[in-house]
């Protein structure tokens, strides 16, 4: 555990998969990244999913934990599109497709979320698309004549074509996404969600770490592990959500069944030993 704290400052954690399965939290790995932080990592909860604020993820893992995290050691890609904006175009007139954290995310950043009724009111700067449970004809409607009578540019928190959970799988907001790019001809110019590299580059910027001094953790192949990739950082993949499941493989920097394994991997076996 000392050894990993030594060769990795930063741990950029995906949240379902990794610390939970829908309600059921994964005791082994939780166990694991309370001694990483006690042995000196500094630990960023990075999610593509951007359905809840980071202030309600802080609370959810606080009490999982044991100790406080802090908004700060949150990403969501609802947080991550809306930095990404400010960025790019700075405040924004925006129409939101997706639930509430997006929304209170993007207020956060100064962003103008306008009334998604039953048309668009120009101007729009942007589209924001994000997992919407609460989809309707209505809100595809007002985003479809955004972009085509405003011309808003059309942005997404991530392109997960279907979510997790219990049944198998459900859409998300790749598959919303999807609904409006076929209607109106346009592409999403701004996405922020893992594969993307930006919410990985994003955390180790707020925590001033190089992509040599940081370890991504997560269950996915397909986002977290090509994610992990594209920014220059190694991995682990952790058999315990979505890979697992599949019998997913990829050239993750390490994979395990559970984060547990790290310790004998990382040579580390006795200090591990003293600790428990
Ligand atoms: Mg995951």
């Amino acid at each position: 555990m000392s050894g990993l704290a030594r060769r990795y400052r930063l741990l950029l954690v995906d949240l379902d998969g990794v610390v939970w399965r829908g309600r059921r939290v994964l005791r082994e790995n939780v166990e694991w990244l309370r001694r990483a932080r006690l042995a000196g990592a500094r630990i960023v909860y990075v999610t593509n999913n951007s359905t809840r604020s980071r202030r309600v993820y802080a609370e959810r893992l606080s009490a999982i934990m044991g100790y406080r995290v802090a908004p700060e050691d949150v990403v969501t890609s609802g947080y991550a599109v809306a930095r990404l904006l400010s960025e790019k175009a700075g405040s924004v007139r925006v129409v939101v497709v997706g639930e509430e954290g997006l929304v209170e995310e993007l207020v956060a950043a100064g962003h103008v979320v306008l009334p998604v009724g039953d048309g668009a009111r120009c101007p729009v700067d942007y589209v924001v698309v994000g997992l919407d449970r609460g989809l309707t004809y209505s809100k595809l409607k007002t985003a479809h004549l955004a972009i085509t009578r405003c011309g808003a540019r059309l942005a997404a928190s991530n392109t997960d074509t279907t979510i997790p959970v219990e049944e198998g799988s459900l859409p998300g907001a790749g598959s919303i996404l999807a609904a409006l790019e076929t209607s109106t001809g346009v592409r999403a110019e701004l996405v922020a969600g893992k594969p993307e590299p930006y919410m990985y580059r994003l955390a180790m910027e707020m925590a001033g770490v190089g992509p040599g001094e940081a370890l991504a953790i997560g269950d996915r192949c397909d986002t977290d592990i090509e994610a992990a990739k594209r920014a220059g950082i190694d991995s682990v993949l952790v058999l315990t959500g979505v890979a697992g499941e599949r019998g997913d493989r990829c050239d993750a920097t390490y994979t395990v069944r559970t984060l547990a394994e790290l310790d004998g991997i990382l040579g580390d076996a006795e200090a591990t030993h003293r600790e428990s």
